[in-house]
């Protein structure tokens, strides 16, 4: 069996659903498993609901519901002639268990609640899709994978329990003999029944649970992009697609912020072996990455992987004692209930250094934190750069009209940590 996997771009219009059906179709002799996400931005319009129903802001709840009401109603106008199709008053029936959430009681966890309510635009996705589907072909079957992902009660960002979802997966396909599953990417159920989900853009993930369970042949992640670029175009130019890397690489691109794949993602693929490839919806015939397990090709092109909004913090004991692990255990502490994010560190016998990503509120609340004990120092508003496979020529590319704040290298990778003279 091949997996796939299809993004929210992939089917945001009719016109994306039908191309995701000419795909399907070329694969017509193949037993598939299809995760999907849900529509175009639908998430990000669900996180929305979710804050204005906790907000109590009434008003902005059902313009928000109406508006993604009508998104996926447009969506199947175009795709069904048939307007009583039994779609419609299932689509319906989820918008109305929606709308009524404003008469419930507000549920204190607010995470719980919004695991219950942003999946719904997995499940809307799906159905539609599936039935659409089924129209023309009779081997589509839909499939909740709330039966099927087990997971703990961490809502928003829900643990795997990978043995039970084995037997779980098992028992589902012994009992169905449909060539074509259509399943939700990004969402699971705990042991209790209630929803979960995995973390934003979980959907690759559930593709590699889905593949790792079933010893599936390969995944395949449909994108708009012709693969994994060495680079984001949105920073840099002149981007050349990785044709093959191993499991490793794609772990290390992911690792450093490269976006194309969740980084879960691939774990589970390389522990049996499985390739992955990225190819693109729009241009299907094309070779896009292949993600395998053989390292030859990955040193052929160097990666960069850019971010912007770094802090770089200094911190310094301010009794001149020695940074030591119980100074640096303190530390690592107060940089998690801050809320930081590590991406860079170097220490020296008095001071220690940390590239983070931070937002404003937390930076505070950390020198807050620091301050009794720490002399704190920081710049903001830095550049990071990671490059794979470096040499000369490749860094001194990245450094123009750069002042360099801190450097870090080892033998496939150097980081640093610069500051835009061009901005200034
Ligand atoms: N729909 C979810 C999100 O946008 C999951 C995914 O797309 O992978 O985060
Ligand atoms: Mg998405």
């Amino acid at each position: 069996m091949k997996v796939f996997k299809f993004g929210g771009a992939s089917v945001k219009t009719a016109k994306a659903v039908r191309n995701v059906k000419s795909i399907l179709d070329e694969y017509c002799d193949e037993d598939l498993f299809v995760v999907v996400s849900a529509m175009g931005k639908t998430t990000n319009a669900m996180e929305n609901i979710v804050s204005a129903l906790y907000d109590r802001d009434y008003k902005q709840f059902c313009l928000l519901v109406e508006d993604r009401k009508a998104f996926h109603l447009d969506i199947m106008h175009e795709l069904f002639e048939d307007f009583s199709h039994p779609i419609f008053d299932e689509v319906a029936s989820i918008f109305q268990t929606l709308i009524d959430q404003k008469e419930e009681r507000l549920v204190e966890n607010y995470d719980f609640q919004y695991d219950q309510i942003v999946s719904l635009g997995e499940l809307l996705s799906t159905k539609i899709i599936a039935a659409y589907l089924s129209l023309h072909r009779n081997d589509i079957c839909w499939k909740d994978a709330r039966s099927f992902i087990r997971t703990d009660n961490h809502y928003r960002n829900a643990e795997i329990d990978w043995a039970k979802t084995h037997t779980l997966i098992d028992s589902e396909l012994n009992s169905n003999r449909s060539k074509v599953l259509i399943t939700q990417g990004f969402i699971g159920h705990t042991e209790e029944g209630f929803t979960t989900t995995l973390g934003r853009e979980g959907s690759d993930f559930t593709a590699g649970i889905i593949a790792y369970c079933t010893n599936a042949e390969s995944v395949t992640i449909w994108k708009d992009v012709p693969g994994m670029l060495n680079a984001d175009p949105k920073w840099f130019e002149n981007t050349v697609k990785l044709d093959k890397i191993s499991f490793r690489e794609a772990i290390e691109l992911a690792y450093y912020g490269a976006s194309v794949i969740h980084p879960k993602t691939i774990k589970p693929l390389q522990n049996k072996n499985i390739p992955l490839f990225i190819k693109s919806f729009l241009s299907p015939q094309s070779e896009g990455t292949i993600i395998q397990h053989s390292t030859e090709n990955d040193e052929l092109v160097p990666s960069f992987i850019f971010k912007i909004n770094q802090v770089l913090l200094s911190i310094t004991p301010k009794d001149f004692s020695f940074v030591v692990e119980e100074n640096l255990s303190q530390i690592f502490k107060k940089l998690s209930l801050a809320g930081g994010h590590i991406n860079v560190m170097q220490n020296s016998a008095v001071s220690f250094s940390v590239c983070l990503d931070i937002d404003n509120f937390g930076l505070n609340k950390l020198i807050d934190l620091l301050s009794d004990e720490y002399d704190v120092k920081y710049n903001d508003n830095l550049e990071l750069v990671t490059i794979r496979h470096y040499d000369q020529k490749t860094i001194e590319r990245v450094t123009r009209n750069r002042e360099i704040l801190m450097e870090q290298k080892t033998r496939q990778t150097v980081r640093i940590v610069m500051r835009n003279l061009e901005k200034d």
